[in-house]
């Protein structure tokens, strides 16, 4: 069976959930591949293994702590090189993004970003995209090379299975152009102690129906009784109720949680676009025409001030 890497998102040796899925993905199409570099690469295996991972590819340098995507993915067409990939799986965040549209150039090959499924095709995988703002859904595999692929967060399950997960080491050397952009600082944000929007399994946002910063303490006490993050639409963020590294849309983030509500959001196409593919989606909004409830799954006509705190005592009892 033809094998398949994925890059592994991790932080000193902890993966993330969205690698996780990857590997689901991954083991659909032919046999999964880890590839982990940096600080705590090797640590990463047992988790890798017990998710699938035939063998796990690692390598650490300085350059990849020092310097800014390249040496990543020079490590990682190092891997393409090494292992003769029928494709490559990239986890969708902004800095995923930017290793595999570098790689992509670097290999010769064809880019699909922002994946939300994966399926095996006869001609190589397919993968399912929404398009134009989430009006379309596009299927679409890569004709040339070996297909590079950014998968969004929540596309797929977890689903432990143990593999071999055989650790080797993956020779690398780095170009001049490895050490074009070094950091120069490093400032991590402070943590609200809720999961990373992109990443979260639910998501709970509030826009301009919330009326005032303070109110947003509604939202969070219903993301907190669920474990969620919190989004805002771009008019809650314009008005500086909450901060924009929280926007979800076409200029924010891009979401896709297994459940997301929107409370007092009108649900105008650019907050769509970041939000439709979310596996199943909630609003609460005192306008029963407002364009939300076109593609709701359940939806609520009421005042937000009156339905979100029910909603949270409910929960909170449960
Ligand atoms: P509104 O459209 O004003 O809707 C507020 C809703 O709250 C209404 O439906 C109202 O009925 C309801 N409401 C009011 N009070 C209550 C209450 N007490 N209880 C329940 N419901 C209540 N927007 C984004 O969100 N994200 C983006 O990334 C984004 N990018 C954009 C990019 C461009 C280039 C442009 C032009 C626009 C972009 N926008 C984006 C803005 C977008 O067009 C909308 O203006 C914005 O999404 C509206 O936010 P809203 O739904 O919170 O506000």
């Amino acid at each position: 069976m033809a094998e398949v890497l994925v890059f592994v998102d991790h932080v000193d040796g902890a993966v993330r959930k969205p690698t996780l899925e990857l590997l689901t993905l991954a083991r659909r199409i032919g046999e999964p591949v880890a590839v982990a570099v940096g600080a705590g690469a090797a640590d990463t295996a047992s988790v890798l293994a017990g998710h699938g991972a035939v063998r796990v590819l690692t390598a650490d340098a300085p350059e990849f702590a020092e310097y800014l995507v390249v040496p990543k993915v020079e490590a990682l067409q190092a891997a393409v090189e090494a292992v003769s990939p029928s494709a490559v799986l990239v986890p969708s965040s902004a800095e995923g993004k930017e290793i595999a549209a570098r790689l992509a150039v670097r290999i010769g090959s064809g880019l699909i970003t922002d994946a939300v499924d994966l399926e095996a095709g006869e001609q190589g995988p397919v993968a399912t995209q929404s398009a134009f703002a989430a009006s379309f859904t596009t299927k679409s595999r890569v004709s040339k090379g070996v297909p590079v692929v950014t998968v969004k967060p929540n596309s797929a399950p977890v689903e432990p299975v143990q593999a071999a997960g055989a650790v080797e080491a993956l020779a690398v050397s780095f170009s001049e152009k490895a050490t074009g952009t070094r950091v120069t600082s490093r400032t991590p944000r402070e943590s609200t102690g809720r999961p990373e929007l992109t990443e979260a399994a639910i998501v709970v946002s509030g826009g301009r129906g919330v009326n005032g910063a303070e109110n947003f303490a509604v939202i969070e006490a219903l993301a907190d009784s669920l474990g969620a993050a919190v989004g805002a639409s771009r008019a809650a963020v314009d008005a500086g109720w909450y901060p924009h590294t929280n926007q979800v849309g076409q200029t924010g983030k891009s979401v896709s949680p297994q459940l997301y509500i929107a409370s007092g959001i009108s649900g105008a196409i650019q907050h769509r676009a970041g939000m439709q593919t979310s596996k199943t989606i909630v609003a609460i909004n005192k306008d029963a025409e407002a364009p939300i409830f076109d593609l709701v799954d359940y939806g609520v006509v009421g005042d937000l001030f009156a339905v979100v705190p029910q909603l949270t005592e409910e929960i909170n009892t449960r």
